[in-house]
């Protein structure tokens, strides 16, 4: 259908632990700015207990697509279905992720899909600020070894807990951002879940990876 119909179409039906931050981060070579194998990072994560959320989670979910992706696509943290299989990005809401990545000539398989949290927050209440300063390591090893050309920040909170800061998605988004640790163009959008709520959106965040995707393309 392409996102254009997909656009369309919607608008017209709308429907405590013993590991410290620091020597988390250690493990992933996040102090001295290492690379660490993926592998390997998600081995640590699989084990992590360094938040609270490791209690309540019943899997990590560490992020999954091509280790070579120009885009990096980052949402806040699992949601139930996520937290049952393993997998970023899967129900409804991994659907509609589906049909924008198709709009854009893009499929799972190229892009590479990840969280700022690894595991689910209960209830899927908003994350607390000391779970994403423990969890965030992780992220910055992925962003270091895939070194996409684009991020794109899904969401309020993912937007907001990349770039630092408070400002609302509406104002975040509709622009280029850069990710400051490692000097890449970030552009904001809204969560699938939120479209999935709010249909009316869609035509917004397909303008938002239009925007992205000019950025890869005078990038050359
Ligand atoms: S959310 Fe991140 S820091 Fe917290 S337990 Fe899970 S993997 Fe570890």
């Amino acid at each position: 259908m392409g996102i254009t119909g997909w656009v369309d179409s919607q608008i017209q039906n709308p429907v405590n632990s013993k590991d410290t931050p620091e020597s988390q981060a250690d493990i992933v070579g996040e102090v001295q700015g290492q690379s660490q194998d993926l592998s390997s990072v998600e081995a640590v994560v699989r084990g992590c207990k360094a938040c609270v959320l490791h209690q309540s989670r019943s899997n990590t979910v560490f992020g999954s697509g091509s280790l070579t992706a120009d885009w990096l696509l980052v949402g806040e943290a699992p949601g139930a279905e996520e937290d049952k299989q393993g997998l970023p990005f899967v129900g409804r809401a991994g659907q509609l992720l589906d049909s924008m990545l198709y709009g854009l000539g893009l499929n799972r398989d190229e892009v590479y899909i990840a969280n700022v949290l690894k595991c689910r927050p209960p209830r899927n209440r908003d994350p607390m600020g000391e779970e994403v300063r423990k969890c965030e390591p992780y992220l910055h090893q992925q962003i270091r070894n895939i070194q996409p050309r684009i991020i794109i920040a899904m969401g309020r909170f993912a937007a907001q807990s990349l770039l630092k800061k408070t400002d609302p998605i509406g104002r975040l988004r509709g622009r280029v951002h850069e990710y400051d640790k490692f000097g890449i163009p970030l552009v904001v959008t809204y969560h699938p879940a939120y479209l999935l709520r709010s249909p009316l959106e869609k035509r917004k965040a397909w303008l938002d990876l239009t925007l992205a995707r000019a950025v890869l393309e005078n990038a050359g």
